[in-house]
């Protein structure tokens, strides 16, 4: 059945009273009154991408309509996967003027429901468009389009001494990255994906092609304008399709060492990192793990690690700047009762260090299987990094839920990994109670309640809380201006 309630306006607003999640205001000829896409428009899109890259089957929707995360999301209608920008405009055209929402996915490791259809509508998985564009060494900045994942960037730049440094701990889609303003472990030193980006090519919702910077640009800085690119990073899919992003690159250092210490206290692992920042040493990499995350690691990743508060850290530089970095962050750990310092110089070694890291996630899920996790991400000044972890720690064990925390802490950026029964509707609950609190404490210290993870469908209240009255209307009037029909990954961010 289908039926446009442009034209009859008053049942729109019943059925819209009825079911809010399945009507907008907008035209559905598109759509029967299920939300089901109709036979003609799925034929539409097959006839923009072919046959074979269009699914409607349930098992592929249910897939892309969930991430990593505890959301409880629905799935898209359909899911399409164009090979070029030109179908991405011209399927963003068509879903615009149809009135069908666009739901853009990456890799789907988002940790706040980014992928969620909450009004159904077409999924545009950019992941076979995969290929790097332009590699620009002598400038330090490559080209690529969205589907290339870090890992395989950094596999490609492996002979050029240049490697693109944002390093969030799934293998995610660059442009996904864009899209959730996503950091890593280093970005202590090279900063986040906003500091590595310099232009985009979006495909705005009714098709147009914008490129942020202009077309082809990759200079080292600009005052030209206004910043759009600024704009789309972090934009978390609500504004247009990023179909190519121009990233800066940095030469690989010469040496590199890595190393892990234990601490009595949490107390006296965050204070040696605010002191090793206030002494101005260049590390490229401080992470903090909680007991329970190095209890977790040590199993999943068969370290033999104290299980206490620890520190993992890594500096680049020359021999020589390296010794001085490792002297004086010896100097600064010792004085606040480190122990068990292990070195790692060779790369394997290195590796197998931060391939444990990254595998924080996993180990934790470990400790329980059948639950999923959830991941607070709050952000606050360094100076007041202390007394919110410290005081957080306390919580955690008394709030009865199980979890550990890790922190990117040189960036004053720390995670509550909280195991949940997603069969369990209290302790859901409780989880979403710990996330609100903790967020709050962390605005009321001049923090903000997302570092790298986003809005999503989870933080918007604290959004709110965050920005103040002034700064979501302008935040609306922008949306409003790129996406007047409210089309891009409805329900997201506002
Ligand atoms: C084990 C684990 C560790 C993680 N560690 C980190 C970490 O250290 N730091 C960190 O920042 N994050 C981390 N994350 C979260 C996640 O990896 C990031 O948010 C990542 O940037 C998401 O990329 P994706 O390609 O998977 O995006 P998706 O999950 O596919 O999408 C996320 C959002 O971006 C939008 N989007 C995706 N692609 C595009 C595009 N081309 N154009 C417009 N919008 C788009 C989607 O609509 C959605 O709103 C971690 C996740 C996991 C599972």
């Amino acid at each position: 059945m289908v039926l446009k309630l442009t034209a009859v306006p008053a049942m729109a607003s019943l059925l819209r009273a009825a079911a809010p999640g399945l009507f907008s205001w907008r035209g559905y000829c598109s759509r029967g009154l299920q939300g089901e896409l109709s036979k003609g428009f799925v034929e539409s899109l097959k006839a923009i991408v072919g046959s074979p890259h269009v699914s409607t089957a349930v098992a592929v929707r249910e897939h892309h309509g969930q991430d990593e995360s505890i959301h409880r999301c629905q799935p898209p209608d359909a899911v399409v996967w164009p090979q070029n920008v030109d179908q991405v405009s011209r399927l963003a055209a068509l879903c615009y003027g149809q009135g069908v929402p666009i739901i853009p996915f990456g890799t789907g490791t988002g940790l706040e429901g980014g992928v969620c259809a909450v009004q159904g509508g077409v999924c545009i998985n950019l992941t076979h468009m995969d290929r790097i564009t332009e590699l620009n060494t002598e400038d330090f900045s490559v080209v690529v389009e969205p589907g290339v994942t870090r890992k395989a960037l950094n596999a490609h730049l492996r002979n050029s001494g240049l490697w693109f440094t944002v390093d969030p701990g799934a293998d995610a889609s660059i442009c996904g990255m864009v899209a959730t303003g996503a950091s890593g472990t280093n970005s202590v030193r090279y900063g986040t994906i906003r500091d590595n980006v310099v232009n985009l090519e979006v495909v705005l919702p009714d098709g147009r092609l914008l490129h942020t910077a202009g077309q082809g640009r990759h200079f080292r800085k600009s005052a030209a304008g206004y910043n759009l690119t600024g704009l789309f990073v972090g934009s978390e899919g609500t504004l247009g399709l990023i179909t190519s992003a121009t990233l800066r690159l940095h030469p690989v250092p010469e040496a590199t060492v890595a190393a892990t210490c234990a601490f009595p206290s949490v107390q006296a692992a965050v204070d040696s990192t605010v002191q090793i920042l206030q002494a101005a040493v260049p590390v490229a990499r401080i992470e903090f793990l909680d007991d329970v995350t190095m209890d977790a690691c040590n199993r999943h990743s068969k370290l033999s690690c104290a299980v206490a508060p620890t520190l993992f850290l890594e500096f680049h530089g020359s021999e020589q700047a390296l010794a001085e970095q490792v002297q004086h962050t010896e100097a600064i750990t010792q004085q606040n009762g480190a122990s068990h310092f292990s070195w790692a110089k060779e790369s394997e070694e290195r590796n197998q260090l931060w391939a444990a890291r990254h595998n924080a996630w996993y180990a934790l899920l470990a400790l329980s299987p059948g639950c999923k996790g959830y991941s607070t991400d709050v952000c606050v000044p360094i100076s007041r990094l202390p007394e919110i972890l410290v005081q957080t720690k306390e919580e955690l064990k008394t709030s009865g839920l199980q979890g550990g925390i890790v922190g990117h802490v040189g960036d004053g950026n720390f995670h509550c990994i909280l195991l949940v029964n997603p069969d369990d509707d209290e302790e859901h609950h409780r989880v979403r109670a710990f996330t609100k609190k903790l967020g709050r404490r962390a605005l009321a210290l001049h923090g903000t309640c997302t570092g790298e993870h986003g809005i999503g469908l989870g933080k918007r209240q604290l959004l709110q809380e965050e920005i103040g009255a002034v700064g979501m209307e302008t935040m609306r009037q922008l949306k409003v201006m790129l996406d007047p029909r409210s089309l891009m990954n409805p329900g997201k961010v506002l």
